[in-house]
């Protein structure tokens, strides 16, 4: 008896349960089954897998994404006629929107896409400098490095370097902030020796008992920059002592590199050519600018040899004083002869400085600069003068006259004979090498005015170079070479 209600409660039991299982079945059914209904037979339609946002690499080809749409509930699918409006340009990294037009039956549906068409690729840097180093004190160095972009091209100008712990960093970012960093190891050191520039000329000339100025120097160090202060001056001058002198400008950098440079200075006595440097041609032209004088200063710069033009403002010279500048500008000296090179400038102290200064003013107005340097005509020792001073030792005067002005005059003492005993070109070169001795200096007086003479150039200069001459032009420093007056 038991064991029957036993199994009966069991039966009733799985009664119970499966009228629920049904219960629910059913309202499920009842849900589901109006939804399906709709939508199979609803001609709304959904496109499959379509991306709202995509991501696509420069350069990279663009291609649409296909007209794959679904309906029936995502049951069915199938191609469809789909237009697209908007265009990707994927050589240039930005945002496009595209546009797509689906068309199923009557029903159309559209989507928006953006495209991100982007650069992911780092530039690449190129350091072709060996031995890479830096300062103690973390200055760079120049570097030969490049850095070129997929699409920025080159960014060289951008790379930043990075000293630190022996090593150095070049780094890069492009515009999509691509970022390359290169690492190299360095040493760090300094064997740069610093730089010492004289203030002032690193020869020069001084009369005896003259006072000496000390000019001093700068020094730069490449590391260190300016150690000008750091300059230690030793040597001193004694201008009562005709002779070579020295003074010694020695400076070290923090690396324990030193540097020195000398300038010497000579005295000469009053009355004294001296040069002792070595045997020295200082060759003038008087009388130019003319029709020769730009052959002249074509054989001067073949040979790099520097010389001084005495000009004048004569007839002749008349379309040439482009040459006056092409002269100064090639770093000879120009002096002044006269104005007009009539002898009547010599009637008093007026009518010579008036002639002066028209030549000084022309001067400067074709070169900017304010010349001291003169040539008497007929030279300080010409007797031509007397014919026009009435007496009253013009000469004797004007030699004085001048240099109370700020003037420097200049003869010469190796005469071309140019003004008139030859004209011939080999004479006239004869003339002035058998001249030229063993003594310091020589001023040699030629005129540019005339084309045999000019032609004897090349000769002088060849034999002077090769026989220990230097060729110099004159300047204010330049050891006087004087006539005696005889006016
Ligand atoms: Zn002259």
């Amino acid at each position: 008896m038991e064991k029957n209600n036993k199994s009966k409660n069991k039966k009733n039991k799985i009664t119970k349960n499966q009228k629920i299982v049904l219960i629910l079945l059913c309202i499920l059914l009842l849900i589901i089954l109006p939804i399906s209904i709709f939508l199979i037979f609803s001609q709304d339609f959904q496109v499959k897998d379509f991306q709202e946002n995509i991501e696509l690499n420069i350069q990279e080809e663009f291609s649409d994404f296909s007209g794959n749409v679904c309906y029936g509930g995502l049951l069915k699918c199938e191609n469809v006629n789909v237009t697209k409006e908007g265009e990707v340009d994927s050589t240039k990294v930005g945002d496009y929107e595209v546009t797509y037009k689906y068309t199923y039956k009557d029903k159309v549906l559209e989507k928006k896409q953006i495209v991100h068409v982007v650069d992911k690729e780092s530039p690449v840097i190129t350091i072709s400098s060996e031995n890479l180093s830096y300062c103690p004190n973390g200055k760079l160095r120049d570097y030969e490095v490049k850095a070129l972009d997929n699409v920025d091209g080159d960014i060289t100008n951008l790379i930043e370097i990075k000293a630190e712990e022996g090593k150095l960093y070049f780094s890069v970012r492009d515009s999509s902030s691509n970022e390359t960093t290169e690492i190299r190891d360095a040493l760090i050191e300094d064997k740069d020796k610093p730089v010492i520039i004289l203030k002032g000329e690193s020869t020069t000339y001084m009369k005896q008992n003259s006072s000496y100025t000390e000019l001093g120097a700068t020094a730069t160090d490449y590391c260190d920059g300016d150690l000008t202060s750091e300059i230690n001056i030793t040597g001193t001058i004694n201008t009562s002592k005709v002779g070579e002198q020295q003074v010694t400008y020695r400076v070290k950098d923090k690396s324990g590199n030193e540097a020195s440079i000398v300038r010497k200075v000579y005295v000469y006595g009053n009355n004294d050519t001296y040069t002792p440097n070595g045997k020295s041609i200082y060759l003038t032209f008087d009388d130019g600018p003319g029709p020769y004088t730009e052959e002249l200063l074509d054989i001067l710069k073949k040979y790099n040899v520097k010389a001084t033009f005495f000009v004048t403002n004569q007839g002749l010279t008349k379309g040439y004083d482009n040459l006056i500048l092409r002269a100064y500008q090639e770093g000879h000296t120009i002096g002044l002869h006269t104005n007009t090179h009539n002898y009547n400038i010599y009637t008093n102290e007026t009518t010579y400085f008036n002639d002066l200064y028209a030549i000084q003013d022309k001067v400067e107005r074709i070169t900017g600069m304010k010349s001291f340097i003169i040539r008497f005509p007929g030279g300080s020792s010409n007797t031509v003068s007397q014919s026009y001073d009435n007496g009253s030792h013009i000469m004797s005067k004007l030699t004085k006259a001048v240099e109370a002005k700020g003037f420097r005059y200049f003869d010469w003492n190796v005469s071309s004979g140019d003004a008139g005993e030859t004209t011939n070109t080999n004479v006239v070169a004869k003339n002035v090498i058998q001249s030229l001795g063993n003594n310091s200096t020589y001023m040699v007086l030629q005129h540019d005015i005339k084309n045999f003479s000019v032609k004897a150039v090349s000769q002088i200069i060849e034999y002077g170079l090769s026989h220990g001459y230097t060729f110099r032009p004159i300047t204010m420093e330049t050891p006087n070479v004087h006539h005696h007056i005889n006016n």
